[in-house]
């Protein structure tokens, strides 16, 4: 750190995904880390894409393309069943990454609790702490059939009058949870009783394996719930940094507040191929989106199977690209050891879950680590036989 860095800024070092991408590259290692996919575009957004660069080279309005908007309500309308006006209950923004930070800074203040269920995705605490803001940690436990479960005894625990909001993130990253629609009702039943903002990262709304609720799709949560798409997921095009937050018409215009400082506005030509290709992708007869989902669900059993004849463990993953698996087994002190060591000694890169964790609650991912699966078959089957040996 220089001497002149802000406090803001104390405590945070280079990211897990950064730091295990770089061994993964300097042991030439296979690359199950980071979240992104190796195989080939879709046609419909590399076509989109060609179409869109000759045309689209200056400013977009700021709160997303018109017809972008358009076509990422209509999707996410049907996906949630309620009808979305795209001009107020849309904005565009730099991926799901910018959606959380612009979220944060437009609605938590210096002092305000934000409950997060651990593991957490590593960007939501430095988002909360970056706005003053305290993040409340609530676990959730693998269970002895694979799944993961909160108490929600626990939850409740971490909610009182100072609760400004809670993140949610379903399919969850890293474990794979897809949260049941009892769960969600009970997520929003607290939320309600608190007078708290839910905030549902859902990146991977269209990789759920078993049924997807978002709190969007219940009426008793619409005047506190803001959720987050992710462009990059959905297409499998994760360097486009493009997302996009569904909510009600006033939570949507004080977020564009926030946003129009941040990045003003989105990549114009990169919102035109989006657009083209959810207007793709929504035509009736087009399969684009289950079809992604039972491709992940092919990859999910390849690693699954995988892990299972080796010496890890795997857990249940119900959606996301991400499984995680237990590493008891190989005898390393923590996780940390074991994914540095991974690389080199199988030539398989992982991420270490306890990054996704509270000091306090490290100890519980210490045996735990997290593979992705969105890689070509080939790639997933020659892991699958250097994670056996
Ligand atoms: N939230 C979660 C849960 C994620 O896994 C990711 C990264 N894949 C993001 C947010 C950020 O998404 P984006 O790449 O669209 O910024
Ligand atoms: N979301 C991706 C993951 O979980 C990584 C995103 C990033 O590298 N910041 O692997």
């Amino acid at each position: 750190m220089s001497k002149y860095s802000s406090q803001r800024i104390q405590g945070f070092s280079e990211t897990v995904f950064s730091k295990y991408t770089n061994l993964a590259k300097k042991y030439n290692a296979i690359n199950l880390g980071q979240g992104f996919p190796n195989f080939k575009e879709p046609d419909i957004i590399i076509n989109a894409y060609k179409q869109a660069a000759n045309d689209y080279q200056q400013y977009a309005p700021s709160t997303g393309m018109p017809i972008l908007k358009q076509m990422a309500a209509a999707a996410k309308s049907k996906l949630i069943g309620k009808e979305l006006n795209p001009d107020t209950n849309i904005l565009v923004t730099v991926g799901a990454t910018e959606a959380l930070f612009a979220i944060t800074q437009a609605f938590i203040n210096p002092g305000d609790e934000v409950v997060l269920i651990e593991p957490f995705y590593d960007a939501y605490p430095a988002d909360i702490m970056m706005a003053g803001g305290i993040p409340k940690y609530v676990p959730l436990y693998p269970q002895k059939d694979g799944s993961w479960q909160l108490d929600f005894d626990d939850l409740r625990a971490a909610f009182n009058k100072n609760t400004k909001a809670i993140f949610l993130n379903t399919p969850h990253n890293p474990t794979g949870k897809v949260f049941t629609a009892n769960e969600i009702d009970k997520i929003i039943a607290l939320a309600i009783e608190f007078d708290s903002l839910i905030i549902s990262d859902e990146p991977y709304e269209y990789s759920s394996f078993s049924d997807f609720v978002s709190p969007l799709s219940r009426t008793n949560a619409w005047e506190r719930t803001l959720a987050i798409s992710s462009v990059g997921k959905t297409f499998s095009v994760t360097g486009w940094k493009i997302g996009y937050v569904t909510g009600n018409e006033k939570l949507i215009a004080d977020l564009h507040l926030a946003h129009q400082w941040i990045p003003f506005a989105v990549a114009t030509p990169l919102q035109i191929a989006a657009a083209h290709a959810f207007e793709q992708a929504n035509q009736k007869g087009n399969n684009y989106f289950r079809d992604l989902r039972t491709s992940f669900m092919k990859k999910r059993d390849i690693l699954e199977t995988a892990l299972e004849k080796s010496q890890f463990r795997p857990l249940k993953s119900e959606g996301t690209y991400f499984i995680m698996a237990d590493s008891s087994a190989l005898g390393y002190k923590d996780d940390i050891a074991l994914c540095d060591d991974m690389p080199k000694r199988f030539g398989v890169a992982a991420i270490p879950p306890t990054a996704f964790y509270c000091d306090e609650h490290k100890y519980l991912a210490k045996n735990l680590v997290r593979f992705a699966f969105c890689k070509t078959d080939e790639m997933l089957i020659e892991a699958a036989k250097r994670l056996s040996k």
